[in-house]
């Protein structure tokens, strides 16, 4: 069975090549061995970048923009918080822009980095990093073909490389 002229759409798994830009012309980040692959319209890459790759197929070449609203979102300045020193791991090393994972009282977590100390008091930002940037994406369309029912089902792809469960 052949799917040469599968385009891509939602409950698709797609390889794709590609490189990420901001403002400048500096790649920050990059996959162009073929290894990297999604599950389409589920929330595995941003929503800017999926909308316009529907209806691509293999073989195709795009630089694709994506605004910050569409992308990681616009830096809220809120999601800046103060927690006392004391609340984080006596061994955990503060640094300027270290990550770590806050949970919640629903045991939902989420990640924040360290954006400052005033005092025995330390800065959370839990703006993503890439917030308020316009992402500049090129992509090359590699293999696309439908999900499996589990795929669907767990929400990502499976594969040699991309298979993973909590
Ligand atoms: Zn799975």
């Amino acid at each position: 069975m052949t799917q040469a002229n599968l385009k891509i759409a939602k409950n698709t798994v797609v390889t794709l090549d590609y490189e990420l830009r901001l403002a400048d012309d500096e790649v920050i980040d990059s996959s162009t061995d073929g290894e990297f692959s999604f599950l389409v319209g589920h929330e595995n890459v941003v929503p800017g970048l999926e909308t316009q790759l529907i209806g691509l197929t293999t073989g195709d070449v795009r630089d694709i923009v994506v605004s910050p609203e569409e992308g990681y979102g616009v830096r809220d300045e809120d999601k800046i918080v103060v927690v006392p020193r004391e609340a984080l791991p006596e061994d955990f090393e503060i640094e300027i822009g270290l990550p770590l994972e806050l949970e919640d009282e629903a045991g939902e977590t989420s990640m924040a980095f360290i954006a400052g100390v005033r005092g025995d008091e330390v800065l959370l930002d839990r703006n993503h990093p890439l917030a308020s940037e316009t992402l500049r994406f090129h992509v090359k369309i590699g293999v696309i073909r439908d999900a499996t029912k589990d795929e669907i089902k767990h929400g990502h792809a499976h594969g040699p490389h991309g298979h993973h469960h909590h």
